[in-house]
């Protein structure tokens, strides 16, 4: 038996569950429900209401029903496709249980003869008798039979019957585990301690009552878990001590003062936090947040020259090849001859990057640039000073914390990211870092003109094409995402390429997944180089990479796409004097949310506003790509409806930091609800 004031219990298997087989076990565990503790997040949908148990004499016909009964005799006829009976009788009357394709051995165990039985079901009428059709819930013991019975949206295989049983079984064990809310806290909902909590959220009655004490305790249970674990690592990060790095604040400024523009305000201030930081004795953890195009590379760039001069060595890691190399070639562009600057990529020839590598340990590199490759295994550096990671949004906690591991002692660690959040979700997602923004875009910048235009006037897209390239500019044209195939997602560009190219002959390039490296540089050079205006491209282009003289673009099906992204693919154009151009192409049948989506596109080109206006529409899971994160999405919490709750997690975390108070007391908390299993050892 297990000790019941342990939460370990919950995490206990599932083969600890009584009457539980294998095969329920193992269809549990396809829905990623591993423990007793996640059984607990399956809440009731429905429920039938069976706690009207009735005589039979007042049963209804037709309706659901509880009744008591004594089984008084089988009825098993030898003949084929007629139903095993058992006739069962109460004080006041008579009722048959009807069996089709039940064993006979089945019915004995379940109705034995002569004993107090609760059964219930639908009821009907046949040949002047009651009849109960193979009745849905039978206990020997009229106190064990659910009140009510709860429907849960359930795992094919798995009965109603089954699951209410795990479920009650949990229930009944459920720990009495030691109080870790603060009365402040408490007082907030009404007092109620998890375990009863936990009791509420299961009864039928209280299905949907999001705003009751016990719902909204959970949904703050788990806001606040995901906090604490976030600060953890925080606090861990900042534990270490790290050598200081000597900023040399002459030598950043010629750099900054060759640009060929001022940094903005935003950007200024950004540098001089994370310079604060590289000169600090703890390890920086800080993230850049900035929308599209408001100028991030540049302030990550200086943060590499200044720990370069400091005696370090920087990794810059990027998401695609093509950001790497556009990087790289900034960096070659801005940094004196004197720093030694090199890119690996996966497809670099073999013999270069063992010579790469080789330099990097014996310290005659002083930045590389590149992929994930930066990051392998057989990259060592002599050292380390900085890691840059550019739109990094995608990478969850474990990976962040991992990285932040990964560079040793000395190594600063900033990551950058074009993905505005809703202001709720910044604890729950950057919550283990120091955050920088950059909110104002450079001065030249003008908003993009967004439009729509259904699929049908392609030939007034292409006119407008027609005269914006007479007047010297270039044009986007993104491919929408056939998510199922990649083939397919290749072949709609590959299409959309022949139909441009007979359009604009000579003036129509091709990008896409499975274009090979260095044709995809060469191409990109060329756009560039302005040898053709039109790039035909699947969402490749998405991330990052900088093109002053398009100003243009196209997106085809648009609807297909997040808001988020859209506005992403977007901000490829409007980087240059120019004024910009997005149209979304649609189809004709859009449904009322689609258009609402898209309008909000048009209306603003503030990615906060977007990020938070799609998150209202899609759910925040959605918006945020939280699979491929690998953040948990919360189970109860909503970031839209209990906005407040974040908001009292974020105050109470912080008043805790401020504090010193010990965390020791939350222990149960973190290891319940820390699936990621990042703090192993609390206090
Ligand atoms: P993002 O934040 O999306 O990564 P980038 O760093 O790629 O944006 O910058 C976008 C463009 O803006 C680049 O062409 C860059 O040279 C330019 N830029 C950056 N900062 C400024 C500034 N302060 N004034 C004018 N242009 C700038
Ligand atoms: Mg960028």
């Amino acid at each position: 038996m297990s000790n019941k004031t342990n939460y370990e219990y919950l995490l206990s298997d599932l083969n600890s569950l009584k009457g539980v087989g294998i095969k329920t076990q193992n269809l549990l565990k396809k829905k990623n429900i591993n423990n007793l503790f996640d059984l607990l997040w399956k809440l009731p949908k429905s429920y039938t209401d069976r706690s009207l148990s009735t005589k039979i004499e007042n049963l209804k016909i037709g309706e659901n029903q509880t009744v008591t009964i004594i089984p008084q005799k089988y009825n098993f006829p030898r003949i084929r496709n007629l139903p095993n009976r058992v006739l069962c009788r109460d004080e006041t009357g008579e009722i048959d249980c009807v069996f089709f394709n039940s064993y006979e051995g089945y019915i004995k165990k379940i109705l034995p003869l002569g004993k107090e039985i609760t059964v219930s079901g639908k009821i009907n009428h046949f040949r002047n008798k009651y009849q109960l059709t193979n009745p849905k819930y039978v206990s020997e013991d009229s106190s064990l039979v659910q009140k009510v019975h709860n429907k849960y949206s359930l795992t094919d295989g798995i009965s109603e019957k089954v699951y209410n049983k795990i479920i009650n079984q949990i229930i009944t064990n459920l720990p009495s585990l030691a109080e870790w809310h603060s009365n402040y806290i408490l007082n907030k909902f009404g007092h109620i301690s998890w375990n009863t909590a936990i009791k509420e959220l299961h009864k039928s009655e209280n299905i949907g009552r999001y705003k009751d004490n016990f719902y909204q305790r959970l949904a703050f249970d788990e806001i606040f878990s995901t906090f604490l674990v976030n600060s953890e690592i925080r606090k861990k990060i900042r534990k270490v001590k790290k050598k200081s790095k000597s900023i040399n604040i002459k030598n950043q400024n010629l750099t900054i003062n060759k640009l060929e523009f001022t940094l903005t305000s935003d950007q200024k201030k950004a540098l001089e936090e994370i310079n604060e930081d590289l000169k600090s004795k703890t390890k920086m953890f800080r993230l850049l947040q900035g929308d599209v195009g408001s100028g991030k590379t540049i302030v990550a760039l200086i943060s590499a020259l200044n720990t370069i001069n400091s005696g370090f060595q920087v990794a810059f890691m990027a998401p695609t090849e093509i950001l790497a190399k556009q990087h790289y070639n900034l960096a070659k562009k801005i940094f004196s001859k004197k720093i030694r600057i090199e890119i690996i990529s996966g497809k670099s020839i073999y013999k270069e990057k063992k010579q790469i590598l080789k330099n990097l340990e014996s310290n005659k590199v002083d930045i590389i640039f590149g992929t994930h490759a930066v990051f392998q295994k057989k990259v060592q550096f002599y050292k380390l000073g900085l890691i840059i990671i550019d739109e990094q949004h995608k990478f969850g906690v474990n990976q962040r914390k991992k990285l932040s591991d990964k560079g040793g002692v000395d190594c600063d660690v900033l990551l950058m990211t074009a993905t505005p959040i809703p202001r709720t979700l910044t604890m729950t997602i950057y919550g283990d870092m120091d955050i920088s923004i950059i909110r104002e875009k450079p001065k030249n910048r003008k908003p993009i003109k967004t439009y729509s235009k259904l699929e049908n006037k392609i030939d007034d897209i292409l006119k407008f094409i027609s005269k914006e390239i007479n007047k010297g500019n270039q044009i986007f044209w993104v491919c929408p995402l056939i998510e199922e195939s990649k083939k397919l997602d290749h072949s709609s560009a590959i299409k959309k390429f022949e139909f441009l190219k007979k359009n604009y002959p000579n003036q129509v390039g091709l990008l896409h997944g499975k274009t090979d490296v260095d044709t995809k540089e060469k191409i990109l050079n060329d756009f560039l180089k302005k040898k053709f205006q039109i790039l035909v491209s699947t969402t490749i282009i998405e991330v990052g990479i900088d093109f002053p003289n398009a100003n243009v673009i196209i997106i085809e099906n648009a609807n297909k796409f997040g808001l988020s992204q859209l506005h992403q693919l977007r901000g490829r154009v409007g980087r240059g004097e120019k004024d910009s151009i997005c149209i979304l192409m649609l189809k004709s049948n859009l449904s009322d949310n689609a258009k609402k989506r898209i309008n909000i596109l048009k209306k603003t080109n503030d990615g906060f506003i977007i990020s938070e206006e799609d998150m209202k529409i899609r759910g925040f899971g959605d918006v945020l790509g939280f699979k491929q994160s690998g953040i948990k999405n919360f189970k109860l919490a909503d970031p839209i409806h209990n906005s407040d709750l974040f908001l009292l997690a974020e105050n109470e975390m912080r008043r805790i930091e401020n504090s010193n108070e010990s965390i020791a007391r939350f222990k149960p908390l973190i290891k319940l609800y820390d699936r990621a299993e990042i703090i192993n050892d609390i206090a």
